[in-house]
């Protein structure tokens, strides 16, 4: 008797984007297996579904994407997680890089200002039982000053210059990773590492995310 599950066709698609992000640069396991644990699919509409496992980023409604998988991964890598670390991601939108990163820290806050896709996402959260994760809606570019400081931040929605109330809300040693620029000019993405006496910032190679807005939309 054959007691092997067999292999479906979604999981060759998952295998095949977990192989595209490895060669994308993303060799560390940790983040491949968070990545591997969340799927995809949950976080991409009916629209959509059919190219979830595919390495592109995807509508998810309000103008807004869900980022690219390898930058995904390449983002999650840059911050360099462990277990013990509390984290901040601005720009919660469907939530999927919010479930990979409550994967790799200890627990994760997430802003949103687009109320819809902050329910959806929170609804995905408690379907997963990411029970680390606590999402609000608010303008995620002021931080979020009372639970700083933040070992880690991550921002995936684009910054027009490195926001400084951001840098003061990290913590020393910690590490931000953020797009700047605007979304159709040259747009880079910015590793920032904050020491005794000031910030180091490493360039990660162009992207091109949504820009960064001001204030939350109404209900
Ligand atoms: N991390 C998301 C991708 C988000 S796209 C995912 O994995 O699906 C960028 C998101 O940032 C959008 O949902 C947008 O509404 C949100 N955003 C833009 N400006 C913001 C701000 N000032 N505060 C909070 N969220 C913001």
């Amino acid at each position: 008797m054959n007691t092997e599950t067999p292999i479906s066709d979604s999981d060759t698609a998952k295998a095949r984007l977990i192989l595209e992000v490895r060669q994308g640069g993303v060799t560390d396991d940790t983040v491949l297996r968070a990545m591997e644990s969340i799927p995809r699919p949950l976080f991409v509409p009916q629209a959509f579904q059919e190219r979830s496992f595919e390495n592109v980023a995807l509508p998810i409604g309000r103008h807004q994407t869900v980022s690219q998988p390898v930058v995904v991964g390449l983002m999650t890598q840059a911050l360099d997680l462990n277990d013990r670390m509390k984290v901040l991601e601005i720009g919660t939108g469907s939530g999927y890089q919010a479930a990979i990163l409550s994967k790799l820290c200890r627990r994760l806050y997430t802003m949103e200002r687009h109320p819809p896709l902050l329910e959806e996402a929170e609804a995905r959260f408690r379907e997963l039982r990411l029970t680390n994760v606590t999402a609000v809606l608010a303008d995620g570019s002021m931080g979020w000053k009372e639970q700083a400081p933040f070992d880690r931040i991550m921002l995936t929605a684009a910054a027009l210059d490195i926001p400084a109330q951001l840098v003061d809300q990290l913590a020393i040693g910690g590490i931000m990773v953020l797009p700047v620029g605007l979304d159709d000019s040259d747009q880079r993405l910015v590793k920032l590492t904050k020491t005794e006496d000031g910030a180091e910032t490493e360039d990660l190679g162009g992207v091109r995310f949504v820009p960064l807005l001001p204030g939350v939309e109404p209900e």
